[in-house]
């Protein structure tokens, strides 16, 4: 089941609400966290162990908006607020300050559920994109569309000049010796001149250090090649 594993907060002042969404996502397979006012809700979205947050706008302490506005500043955790019925100004607030949905009170639990399934979805399927870039400064290299791009302008890479970019941004802060790139680069089986890489690295220096101003991959004499963070 998708819920499986997955934690939901309820940071929800009004106990008898607090308490029907607690077995409701129970009976859903979540595991559940509560808190009862803003205070000790925003304490424990920061704290991490749960994976989206169900915010009720109307809070002691620190308001529901107040909540997601400072959560914001380091956590992309799904967060869908309740609002009740007459706060249309605060639903909007809510979606501007980052909430991912939001449901006015009274709300069916059915809706509530198939909300939280979609964000934790989404939410799931952003890391995942997020896996495919590989950053360092201003340089990012999106594997799955096989791009480069620096500060935003796109660089043109050969296959090969893109596989030795991508080996050494992978192993970010590692020399990896010219034998290793060789292999990984051209193949096991490659029977051409030893110093390829050497020219491969002199390509990417021309595309990227030249034209940037940088000084993206660092020669380690007698080793190999390095990109450091
Ligand atoms: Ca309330």
């Amino acid at each position: 089941m998708d819920s499986m594993n997955k934690t939901i907060l309820i940071v929800e002042d009004e106990e008898k609400i607090g308490r029907f969404l607690e077995l409701e996502l129970i009976h859903e397979g979540y595991s559940v966290l509560k808190a009862l006012n803003g205070r000790d809700g925003l304490e424990m979205a920061l704290g991490g162990k749960a994976d989206l947050m169900v915010l009720d706008i109307m809070l002691p302490e620190i308001n529901g908006l107040e909540v997601l506005r400072r959560l914001r500043k380091s956590s992309d955790m799904p967060v869908i607020m309740l609002t009740a019925r007459d706060e249309v100004m605060d639903k909007v607030a809510g979606l501007d300050g980052g909430a991912d949905d939001y449901m006015t009170k009274p709300f069916a639990i059915e809706e509530l559920l198939a909300r939280i399934r979609l964000a934790l979805k989404k939410h799931t399927a952003n890391a995942k994109d997020n896996k495919n870039l590989l950053t360092c400064g201003a340089l990012t290299m999106d594997i799955a569309r096989y791009e480069v791009s620096y500060d935003g302008s796109r660089i043109e890479l050969t296959h090969r000049e893109f596989e030795l970019l991508r080996v050494l941004l992978e192993n970010k802060n590692i020399v990896i010796s010219r034998d290793t790139l060789l292999e990984k680069v051209c193949g096991y089986d490659y029977m051409g001149e030893t110093n390829i890489i050497d020219v491969y690295v002199r390509y990417l220096r021309s595309k990227l250090d030249d034209v940037y101003g940088i000084r993206l991959i660092s020669t380690v004499r007698g080793v190999g090649y390095c990109i450091k963070d």
